[in-house]
């Protein structure tokens, strides 16, 4: 069987930048990166190259699964700020999680990234955040660097390159169990009994290893849940987001998206007191379907290059939803609204907002008069008979709101896709250091429910591999 010191499982930016720290820290070190995706240069989403106009669902799913995780395809907005995008302060302070952020867009540069960072920090965003508080709208305080979806993909093809000549990589094999171990035994019943190793059963065989990292994402999220449940490590709800994307013409925004590229706008809603947020701004960008476990949902990039560009904007807007005693699997609630638009639409529904307010489905008749072009080929339809009344509510009264900071928004035309799921996976009990109840298992990124973007994701890697190294080099 094949042994090793750090077995890491997904090769998403938690996982890479995990293997990069361990690797450049410590070249001696044998480290095994597991993913069940593609690498990077085969990772192909046929409705992307334009094979096809629907999901197919695709074993694998190329968009979520692969070399660079789920946000291979991402216009790869990396973000400097603890506002957003993880709750690593939850574990560590507000400084150290920058400063990790900061290593994390350093390791970028080194392969390629751009220097142009926007910022809410200028006379011209606070102008913005101006008159945004004079409608009760709150702008995050954020830096961000955009990659664009085609250097992004560039970046995460040399970070393959170079980590396949330093660690092994090994595409294509999903490991499908975690089995502690005790002087070469597995551990039948833990009751406190500590591992001094792990054995993983994989689609490639058994591998062993002293070490373990589990940074499986949003799209192993469920697998990881059962793996935790079997090995009796507590799991704390979290909380599941949903939504629309809203797509309207990029001059709409463009005083906006210009001045600061995205903006992270909150709201309290009159009419329920929930906040309802923008997320995931994509200027000049496209509108794509995700998909999840077998639930087609949708979300948004951008290019970096003008040429590439498209003539709208679209952007995420969430109400968040925290469950409270019975009810402890938000992430079921998210996947039963989101199957009712597939159900309903075959797919992505999308309506103009003119009709949802009017009380009628939007049809192809009424598309085609659209002033407004849809960059994703979505099923007409109509989004209350799939979003509950108080998402919509919220929803309606949100772009309303968002009228009076970028007239135009709230126009008859603009475009609601549906639905936007931002699912967390469950979160894991763990140390400061990012380890399980389970001696050197440690765990990582979305999967652990601990972050939910690229920053923190990688932020996350660079923390847990510090912590194995001064292990390491301390003895175990
Ligand atoms: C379309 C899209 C656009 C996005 N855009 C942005 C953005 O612009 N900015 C931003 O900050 N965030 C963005 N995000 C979110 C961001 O991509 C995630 O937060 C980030 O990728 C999380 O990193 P991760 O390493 O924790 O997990 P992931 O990136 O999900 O990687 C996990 C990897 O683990 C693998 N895996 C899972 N289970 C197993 C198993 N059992 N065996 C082997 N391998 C396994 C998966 O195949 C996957 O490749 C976007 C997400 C999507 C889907």
């Amino acid at each position: 069987m094949k042994k090793v010191d750090v077995a890491i499982i997904g090769a998403g930016l938690a996982g890479i930048f995990t293997a990069y720290e361990l690797i450049t820290k410590s070249p001696d070190l044998n480290i095994l990166l597991l993913e069940q995706g593609d690498p990077i240069a085969k990772r192909q989403c046929p409705i992307l190259t334009g094979k096809i106009p629907s999901c197919i669902h695709c074993k694998p799913c190329a968009i979520m699964r692969g070399f660079g995780g789920a946000g291979a395809f991402s216009d790869g907005k990396f973000n400097f700020t603890t506002e957003f995008g993880g709750w690593l302060t939850d574990y560590l302070e507000p400084e150290t999680v920058l400063a990790l952020i900061d290593d994390v867009d350093k390791v970028n540069n080194q392969f390629g990234a751009t220097n142009t960072v926007y910022s809410t920090a200028t006379p011209e965003a606070e102008a913005i955040r101006l008159r945004a508080i004079a409608h009760d709208i709150h702008l995050l305080n954020a830096r961000v660097k955009h990659l664009g979806t085609e250097n992004n993909r560039k970046i995460l093809e040399r970070m393959y390159d170079w980590l396949d000549e330093h660690v092994e990589l090994s595409c294509k094999t999903q490991v499908t169990e975690i089995i502690p171990m005790k002087e070469g035994k597995p551990i039948d019943h833990l009751n406190g009994v500590v591992p001094d190793a792990y054995e993983l059963e994989t689609s490639k065989g058994r591998v062993a290893c002293d070490v373990l990292v589990a940074a499986p994402g949003r799209s192993g999220a469920e697998w990881f849940t059962d793996v935790c449940d079997k090995l009796h490590l507590p799991l704390i709800n979290n909380q599941v987001d949903l939504g629309v994307r809203v797509e309207l013409p990029a001059i709409v925004f463009k005083e906006i998206t210009d001045v600061m590229y995205e903006a992270k706008l909150k709201y309290m809603t009159r009419q329920y007191s929930d906040i309802v947020r923008t997320f995931c701004m994509n200027p000049y960008g496209y509108v794509v379907t995700e998909n999840t476990d077998g639930i087609i949902t949708v979300n948004g990039h951008s290019f970096d290059d003008p040429a590439l560009r498209s003539e709208n904007t679209n952007f995420a807007l969430l109400v968040s939803n925290r469950f409270t005693e019975p009810f402890r699997e938000p992430y079921r609630y998210g996947k039963h609204i989101a199957s009712l638009s597939n159900m309903l639409g075959g797919g992505v529904m999308m309506q103009r907002l003119g009709d949802l307010r009017d009380g009628r489905r939007t049809n192809a008749h009424r598309m085609s008069k659209s002033f407004v072009r849809p960059t994703l080929e979505a099923t007409p339809g109509d989004l209350s008979l799939v979003l509950p009344k108080r998402h919509l509510d919220n929803i309606i009264e949100m772009l309303e709101v968002l009228d009076r900071l970028a007239p135009g928004t709230a126009n008859a035309d603009t475009l609601l896709y549906g639905v936007e799921v931002k699912f967390y996976s469950a979160r894991l009990e763990l140390t400061r250091e990012f380890e399980t109840g389970l001696k050197n298992f440690f765990a990582i990124g979305d999967g652990a429910g601990i972050t939910r973007g690229l920053s923190q994701a990688g932020a996350s890697g660079l923390h847990a591999a510090r912590a194995i190294l001064r292990r390491m080099n301390h003895g175990k």
